[in-house]
């Protein structure tokens, strides 16, 4: 995986390679799809979900310039993968997911002793998972150096921009619910910088600062949601 689908494909950043090599992925997947582990694609999980391509989440984490002590605001636990990788780079990780029963899950498969950071303590000393919407992200422990959104949002939400720290990076995928841009935003001041790093589909963000009804609406009347 990390060297034919992550740096085969440009993901550079070291850090980042050696998270991914080192984290065990079959631990974040139902049991019956442990054999597809490193699967070049997303796979469902619990809740009608899913973990993202290895691909993009090496993509995502690379744009966000994660390093020992950054702190991370992640919109979307899900499995608890990409918190994961954050964590095991040694960022202090603050995740929002709106399914209880993914929250709770993810903590419990983020707690085992096999899932430790480099000097042995489990990932969850690192990682903080809080049920909620996301979208709007969360004043009380902003501002954020670092914030990943693993959901489709129409636009940047602009609570997000306001919980971003001087300098700091935001990675999001935006655009319609079909197909998305990956957009890293970097706030300098009250500006804000933005680049597109080529398409991606992504289950929706589903929140205040999101997709409307009537959008969401007529999405589902189109069948499950795809990543
Ligand atoms: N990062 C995850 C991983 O490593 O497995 C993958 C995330 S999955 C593609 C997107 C997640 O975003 C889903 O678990 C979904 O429930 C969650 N989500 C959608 N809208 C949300 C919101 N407003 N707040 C928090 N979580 C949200």
């Amino acid at each position: 995986m990390v060297e034919h689908q992550l740096r085969g494909r440009g993901i550079r950043d070291e850090r980042v390679l050696a998270a991914m090599g080192d984290l065990p992925r079959e631990m974040f997947l139902p049991p019956n799809l442990a054999d597809e582990a490193y699967f070049d694609g997303a796979l469902p999980i619990d809740a009608g979900q899913t973990i993202s391509q290895p691909y993009i989440v090496g993509l995502m984490t690379e744009l966000l310039g994660p390093h020992p002590g950054m702190r991370v605001l992640e919109i979307g636990t899900g499995s608890g993968y990409q918190a994961a990788v954050l964590a095991r780079i040694g960022c202090d990780v603050l995740s929002i997911e709106r399914h209880p029963e993914l929250a709770a899950t993810a903590r419990t498969r983020l707690a085992a002793p096999t899932l430790a950071d480099p000097d042995g303590a489990p990932l969850s000393d690192h990682i903080r998972i809080e049920v909620g919407d996301g979208s709007v992200g969360w004043r009380i422990r902003a501002p954020f150096e670092g914030i990943i959104v693993t959901a489709a949002a129409p636009r940047v939400p602009d609570p997000l921009r306001r919980q971003l720290a001087d300098g700091g990076r935001l990675v999001i995928p935006i655009g319609p619910l079909k197909t998305q841009e990956l957009i890293q935003v970097i706030r300098r001041g009250d500006g804000f910088e933005e680049r597109s790093f080529g398409a991606c589909v992504f289950v929706p963000l589903i929140g205040a600062a999101a997709y409307d009804e009537a959008t969401l609406h007529a999405h589902r009347r189109l069948g499950p949601f795809r990543i």
